[in-house]
Parts: structure tokens; C-alpha cells; sequence
């Protein structure tokens, strides 16, 4: 396999400063990132050809050498095909300081220590039942920090390259040495100019005044799974806010929360409703329209139907999570006994009274609310 030229995979001129070639780099190692393009084989290699290109170019004494002989002149160093993942990412570090080496640390886990990761946000996010039972998108606002388009999320005007901390020379901590009645005492502090990262600024750039991200209203859709329930958290990776210069974005995580209902009352995917009739109704049967979830349904009252009666409209609930199977809407009937009377009204009750029919007379068909109960919970 031929190799391709070392500047032209980073497309650079063969006069080009460090500086140039450094960030040229940073450009195909961010896009090629293989946590970016998880699977991709094709990227893996882009990735890899550039860290072995950038290994070279980098060393005044490789390049030298490159620049004389060609590829035979700097054989060894990465070797000839045999790049290692492991090794470009703890190369990181020294390349690019802890800006960029935290770029790679936070989503892979467990490459190099000082990994950067933006926080989490979270939203709440009220749903109706309607909303709940047959799933959602949503598009909701979020305010969130953003990677400054400006500076590459770096900070520095045009996303140049960040200098070493005079103060603390790259490492982040400050060594202070007090004397002490005990003798000499060390403290090692996070470093007061750089803030422990190890780089400063120098000149910062306009947009996001060296904070490497700006602060966006932004619209995400999200899709909501039919059969969420109070409390739920779901999560969007990424979509949190994104570090100060550099790093991988936090998470935005979504807790629902359920907005009750004005009739139907919600049990695990079943959903309840009481409905109440006039004791004539109950007598001489009529239809009723009763609201479910998605809208209202018209049912027949039977003639002869008792309180405490429950009638099932089957696949009228709510759609299970797993997506398997759907909850009954169960319709609990009252019979509604008026509070108050005409005297009218009260002469056709009273003249019934004594009627035969209407001495309560339950049978083995009237099985008692418990009974039904029981039934109903097997
Ligand atoms: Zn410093
Ligand atoms: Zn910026």
C-alpha cells in the first residue's frame, strides 16, 4: 500500500508553520473522531493517517527527515501500519494541552484523566393523557451553552492556537512554599491564570469573549414513547451544555410530568372513569357518551343496570411502553340519587314506594362491589 503524502493528508503546504499544521490536525482528529463516527471504518483510518502524519510533522527532526527522504527517512515512530488507537489518544495530551486532550477523554471513558464534559440540563416536560397514550413530538426551547462557531470552541480569536501558562508552565498548579514555624510547608494550588487548564488566551476571541461557547436558545425535538409516566427521565446525549473551551457537551435530560386529567384517572395503563346516571336511566337503559382518551365514545346503558356496575372498553387505555399491548378504559357507574326534591317529584317517588318492583331484591346475578372487585384484580 502506498503511502499518501504527509501534507497532503493534513492539507497543508509543505512550507506551512507549526501553527498551521497543528491545526489543521485538530480539524481532521475532531471530524474523524472515532466517538463521532462509532463503526466507521473508513473514519478510523482518516484518523489514524492524520495522527501519523501529525506525528511526523511535528518534530522539526522527523519532518527533516520526511522532507529529505520521504516516507523510508521516518519509518518507526508510529510503524508502518500498525497505528494504535491507545496511542494517538495519549498523545493528545502533549499535542494539544488540556484543551484538546479533553476533547477525546470524555466520551470514550478511561482515556487520560482530566476528561471535560459539559453539565447536564434538565427540563421538565408536562403531558397531557392524550399525549402519553399514543406518544409525542415535541420541539421544546432549551437555553443551553453552545461550542462558539467563532473560535472552534477554543476561545482564542480566530480559534488560534492557545499558548502555554507562563504562570504554571503548562501544568495547571502552582507550587507555594511557606515558611512555618515547623519549617518549610508546600501547597500545590490550581493555577490563578489559567484556572488549572494549562493554557491561556492570548487574545480572546469576540464572540464568546474567550469562554469558548455562547449561551443559545435553541429548538429540540424530541420524540416521547407512547406509555411515559410521572417521574420518567429520558435522555438526549450531547445535548446539554458544552464546556468552556472544549470538550464534549453535557446531556439534557427530560422528567415528564403527567398533567391530570379532568375525567380519566390513570393506573398503570389501564385508565378509570366515573360516570354517573339517573336512577330513571339506570331503570329504563339509554346511551350515554362517556370521553376517553382519544375523544368521545358513545355507549348503550342497559335497562336494569346497578350502581357500581363496570363496564370495560377494551384497547382504550393507554399503550405500553415496550409497545405490546394496551390498557382498557374501565367505566365505574354511580347511580345519582337526588339531593333535593319538588314536591311534585316527590308525590310520583312516594307513589312508588311501595311499588313491588322496586324492593330491592339482589340475586346471584347482583354479586356485591366486592365481588367484582375480586374479579376484576384476578
Ligand atoms: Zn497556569
Ligand atoms: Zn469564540
Amino acid at each position: 500500500m502506498t503511502k499518501r503524502d504527509y501534507y497532503e493528508i493534513l492539507g497543508v503546504s509543505r512550507g506551512a508553520a507549526q501553527d498551521e499544521i497543528k491545526k489543521a490536525y485538530r480539524k481532521i482528529a475532531i471530524k474523524f473522531h472515532p466517538d463521532k463516527n462509532p463503526g466507521d471504518k473508513e473514519a478510523e483510518d482518516k484518523f489514524k493517517e492524520a495522527a501519523e502524519a501529525y506525528e511526523v510533522l511535528s518534530n522539526p527532526d522527523k519532518r527533516e527527515r520526511y522532507d529529505r527522504f520521504g516516507h523510508q527517512g521516518v519509518e518507526g515512530g508510529f510503524g508502518s501500519g500498525g497505528v494504535n488507537m491507545e496511542d494517538i489518544f495519549s498523545r493528545f495530551d502533549d499535542i494539544f494541552g488540556g484543551g484538546f486532550g479533553d476533547f477525546f477523554g470524555g466520551s470514550g471513558g478511561g482515556r487520560g484523566a482530566r476528561m471535560k464534559k459539559g453539565s447536564n440540563l434538565r427540563i421538565k416536560l408536562k403531558l397531557t393523557l392524550e399525549e402519553i397514550a399514543n406518544g409525542v413530538e415535541k420541539k421544546i426551547k432549551v437555553k443551553r451553552y453552545v461550542s462558539c462557531d467563532s473560535c472552534d470552541g477554543n476561545g482564542s480569536k480566530n480559534g488560534t492556537s492557545l499558548k502555554t501558562c507562563p504562570t504554571c508552565q503548562g501544568t495547571g498548579q502552582v507550587r507555594k512554599v511557606v515558611n512555618t514555624m515547623l519549617g518549610q510547608m508546600v501547597s500545590t494550588n490550581t493555577c490563578p491564570s489559567c484556572n488549572g487548564e494549562g493554557q491561556t488566551i492570548s487574545q480572546s476571541c469576540d464572540k464568546c469573549h474567550g469562554e469558548g461557547r455562547i449561551y443559545k436558545e435553541e429548538v429540540i425535538p424530541i420524540k416521547i414513547p407512547a406509555g411515559v409516566s410521572e417521574g420518567v427521565q429520558l435522555s438526549m446525549s450531547g445535548k446539554g451544555n458544552a464546556p468552556k473551551r472544549g470538550g464534549i457537551p453535557g446531556d439534557l435530560l427530560i422528567v415528564i410530568e403527567e398533567v391530570e386529567d379532568e375525567n380519566l384517572k390513570r393506573d398503570g395503563n389501564n385508565v378509570h372513569y366515573d360516570l354517573y346516571i339517573s336512577f330513571i336511566d339506570a331503570c329504563l337503559g339509554t346511551t350515554v357518551e362517556v370521553p376517553t382518551i382519544n375523544g368521545k365514545v358513545k355507549i348503550p346503558i342497559e335497562a336494569g343496570t346497578q350502581s357500581g356496575k363496570v363496564l370495560r372498553l377494551r384497547g382504550k387505555g393507554i399503550r405500553d411502553l415496550n409497545g405490546y399491548s394496551t390498557g382498557d378504559q374501565l367505566i365505574h357507574v354511580n347511580i345519582w340519587t337526588p339531593k333535593k326534591l319538588s314536591s311534585d317529584e316527590k308525590k310520583v317517588l312516594e307513589s312508588l314506594r311501595s311499588a313491588e318492583n322496586f324492593k330491592p331484591q339482589p340475586g346471584k346475578s347482583e354479586r356485591s362491589f366486592f365481588e367484582k372487585m375480586k374479579e376484576f384484580f384476578e
